[in-house]
C-alpha cells in the first residue's frame, strides 16, 4: 500500500486505527507493532482525545503532532532490523545503526533538567512546539484503554478490603473523584471487588464513555438521586456503580452535610496538572476551558485552592472513620501548596496496598493482540490459567476480565505477574505464536508504574524504608537493562502520574512473533524487568524482596 494510501486508511486525523490480521504492513513484526500499538493509542475507543493526539491522563500525547506523528508512521513503515528510530518528545529525530536484536524504537519524552522541572518551563517549550508530555503509556504506545488500569485499581481496592474489611467488601461504599482514561477504571474495579461505588466527573462526556464501554452502570446530574442510589445499593449488598456530574469536592461536602461516611475514600481527578487537568469547583467547565487559556496564572491559583477544599474534605471524611488514601495523582502536594496544611495526613496507595507486591517483582503485565480478534486473547487467557493452576486470584481475575471487559482498540488483557511468572507467561505465548494457535503475534508490556521502573516521591517510590524515594538511577538501570536485553522498543519520561519535577520512569515493550529472536528477547528481557525490582527493594531493607532474590539467585 502506498504511504498516502496508509495515512487514509489508518490514520486520518482524527480517526486512527490499527491494522489487524497476520499481513504486514511494515518491513517486519519488529517494526509493524510499533506502528499498530502507536495508532491504536490514538483510536478514539482508546485515546481520550484523538484530536490533539492525547491519550489519557490530563495531556499525555502519543506523538507531538500531526506532522511528527505521520513522520513516525512512515518511518516505521520502512524501517529495516539493522536500525532504529530515536523520538524526542514525541518527534522523530533521527535513526542509528543497531542490529535485530537491539530495540527498534528508543523513545525520551519530556525530560528536563532537575533545576528546570516545573510545569512552567515546560509549557514555555510545549507552546512553542518544543516538547510534550508523554504521561506513562501515552507516549510510549503502550495504552490499552482503561482495562490498563483496571487490574491495578482492582487490585488495590481487594488489598484495602483484605487490610480493612476481612477480604469483604459487600455493602461498603467507595467514593472517588474523576472518572477519565484511568479514574475510569474505578467503578468497575469496584464492583468487581464486591463494594458500592459513587464517582464524581465534573465532564458528562467522560461519564457517558464509561457507559458505553460498561465500566459504570448508572450516570446523573442530581446529587441527590445518586445518593439514594448508592444508599439503597448499600442496604441490599448489590454491587452498582454511579457516576455524579460535578464537583468532587461538592459531592464530598453533601455527604458530609447527609452525615454519610463512605468506608473507603480516594481520587482520580487529574490533580497532577492543576492548569490543564484539574477543574476548580468555582468554574464551570466551559469557564475553565477559556480561563486555561486567557489566564492560566490566576487558573492555577483557583485550581489549587479548590484541590485544598477538596482535600480537607477528605481529611474530615478520613477523621471519621473513611479508609482514605491517595491514589497516585499528586493531589496532596498541590492541596498543600493551595493552603491545606494537613494534605499529607493521609497515604499514597503504594506503600499502603502495593509494596509487597513490588517485593515480589509483581507489578502490571499486559499484552495486545496484534491480531485485532479477541479469540487471540481468549488463547492467552486460557493458556494462563492452564499455567498458573495454584493461583487461583489469578484464575478469578482473568474468568472475570472475560466475562465484563468489552476491549477497547485491539484486543488486549492485563494481569499482575512477579518474577519467574513473566518469562514463563512471555515463553508460552511465544509458543503460541509459532504453533499458529494465535493468528498474528502478540506485544507484551507494561505501565511504567513497576516494580522496578519508576522513581516517583509521592508514589511508587514513597515512604521507602531506607529514604530513597527521589534517587531515580533505578529507573534509568531499568531502562539500560531493558535495551541491553533486546525489547523492542523503550522508553524514558519524566512527570508520569504525578506531573512535571515529581517522577522519573521507563517502560519496555516485547515483541512475540514465535521467532528464535523473540525467545532470547523474552528470556532475557522478562528476566531483567521484574529483577529490577526486587534489585531495588531488596537494597532499600526490604526483607520479602531479599526472600525472594534468594529464592531466584539474584542477590550479589
Ligand atoms: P483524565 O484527564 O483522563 O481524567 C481526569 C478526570 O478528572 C477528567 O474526566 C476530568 O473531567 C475530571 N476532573 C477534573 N477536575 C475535577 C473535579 N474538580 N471534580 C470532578 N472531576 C474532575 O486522567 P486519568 O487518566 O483518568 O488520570 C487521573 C489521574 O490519575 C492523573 O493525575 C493521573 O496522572 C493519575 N494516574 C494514576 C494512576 C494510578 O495507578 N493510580 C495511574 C495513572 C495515572
Amino acid at each position: 500500500m502506498k504511504f498516502s494510501d496508509f495515512l487514509k486508511t489508518y490514520a486520518n486525523h482524527p480517526i486512527y486505527q490499527s491494522p489487524t490480521g497476520s499481513a504486514l504492513n511494515a518491513r517486519s513484526w519488529q517494526t509493524e507493532a510499533p506502528l499498530r500499538m502507536l495508532l491504536n493509542n490514538l483510536n478514539e475507543e482508546v485515546a481520550e482525545n484523538p484530536d490533539e493526539l492525547v491519550v489519557y491522563g490530563g495531556t499525555g500525547q502519543a506523538a507531538r503532532d500531526r506532522g511528527s506523528l505521520e513522520r513516525i508512521i512512515k518511518m516505521l513503515l520502512d524501517l529495516d532490523e539493522d536500525h532504529s528510530l530515536l523520538i524526542q518528545s514525541g518527534k522523530p529525530v533521527g535513526v542509528v545503526k543497531t542490529h535485530p536484536e537491539a530495540p527498534r524504537v528508543l523513545i525520551a519524552n519530556s525530560n528536563l533538567v532537575p533545576e528546570w522541572a516545573n510545569w512552567e518551563h515546560f509549557e514555555a517549550l510545549k507552546a512553542r512546539g518544543l516538547m510534550m508530555y508523554g504521561q506513562m503509556t501515552a507516549g510510549s504506545w503502550i495504552y490499552i484503554g482503561s482495562q490498563g488500569i483496571l487490574q491495578g485499581t482492582y487490585e488495590t481496592f481487594a488489598a484495602c478490603g483484605k487490610t480493612h474489611f476481612d477480604g469483604d467488601l459487600t455493602g461498603k461504599l467507595i467514593v472517588s473523584g474523576g472518572l477519565g482514561g484511568m479514574g475510569g477504571a474505578q467503578p468497575l474495579a469496584a464492583t468487581m471487588a464486591g463494594a458500592v461505588f459513587l464517582g464524581a466527573d465534573v465532564d458528562p462526556k467522560r461519564i457517558e464513555k464509561r457507559l458505553e464501554t460498561r465500566y459504570i452502570d448508572k450516570m446523573t446530574h442530581s446529587y441527590e438521586e445518586a445518593r439514594d442510589w448508592t444508599l439503597e445499593a448499600k442496604d441490599r449488598g448489590e454491587k452498582i456503580s454511579v457516576g455524579l456530574v460535578g464537583d468532587i469536592g461538592d459531592l464530598l461536602e453533601n455527604l458530609i452535610n447527609d452525615g454519610i461516611v463512605p468506608e473507603v475514600l480516594t481520587d482520580q481527578t487529574s490533580a497532577h496538572d492543576p492548569v490543564h487537568g484539574y477543574v476548580p469547583n468555582t468554574l464551570t467547565l466551559d469557564e475553565a476551558i477559556r480561563l486555561r487559556k486567557d489566564d492560566p496564572v490566576k487558573y492555577k491559583e483557583l485550581s489549587l485552592k479548590s484541590m485544598a477544599r477538596h482535600v480537607g474534605y477528605m481529611l474530615e471524611l478520613q477523621r471519621k472513620g473513611s479508609k482514605t488514601f491517595d491514589y497516585g495523582n499528586n493531589l496532596r502536594e498541590f492541596a498543600k501548596q493551595g493552603g491545606e496544611p494537613n494534605a499529607f495526613d493521609f497515604k499514597g496507595f503504594v506503600p499502603e496496598y502495593i509494596r509487597p507486591l513490588f517485593c515480589e517483582g509483581k507489578g502490571p503485565f499486559r499484552w495486545a493482540a496484534l491480531s485485532g480478534d479477541p479469540e487471540d486473547i481468549f488463547t492467552t487467557d486460557q493458556a494462563l490459567i492452564e499455567a498458573f493452576p495454584e493461583n487461583t486470584h489469578l484464575i478469578n481475575w482473568l474468568t472475570q476480565a472475560k466475562e465484563k471487559i468489552a476491549f477497547q482498540g485491539l484486543p488486549c488483557r492485563i494481569c499482575w505477574l512477579g518474577m519467574g511468572e513473566r518469562e514463563k507467561a512471555g515463553l508460552i505465548f511465544n509458543d503460541l505464536v509459532r504453533e499458529g494457535k494465535l493468528k498474528a503475534p502478540v506485544v507484551i508490556g507494561r505501565d511504567h508504574l513497576d516494580c522496578g521502573s519508576v522513581a516517583s516521591p509521592y508514589r511508587e517510590t514513597e515512604g521507602m524504608l531506607d529514604g530513597t524515594d527521589a534517587v531515580s538511577d533505578w529507573p534509568l538501570l531499568n531502562l539500560m537493562s531493558n535495551t541491553a536485553g533486546g525489547a523492542t522498543w523503550v522508553s524514558f519520561h519524566h512527570g508520569g502520574g504525578v506531573g512535571m519535577g515529581y517522577s522519573q520512569h521507563a517502560g519496555m515493550v516485547v515483541l512475540v512473533d514465535g521467532t528464535e529472536r523473540a525467545e532470547r528477547c523474552i528470556q532475557r528481557v522478562l528476566y531483567n524487568d521484574p529483577a529490577m525490582g526486587i534489585f531495588r527493594h531488596h537494597d532499600a531493607g526490604y526483607k520479602d524482596a531479599t526472600k525472594v532474590g534468594e529464592r531466584f539467585d539474584l542477590l550479589i
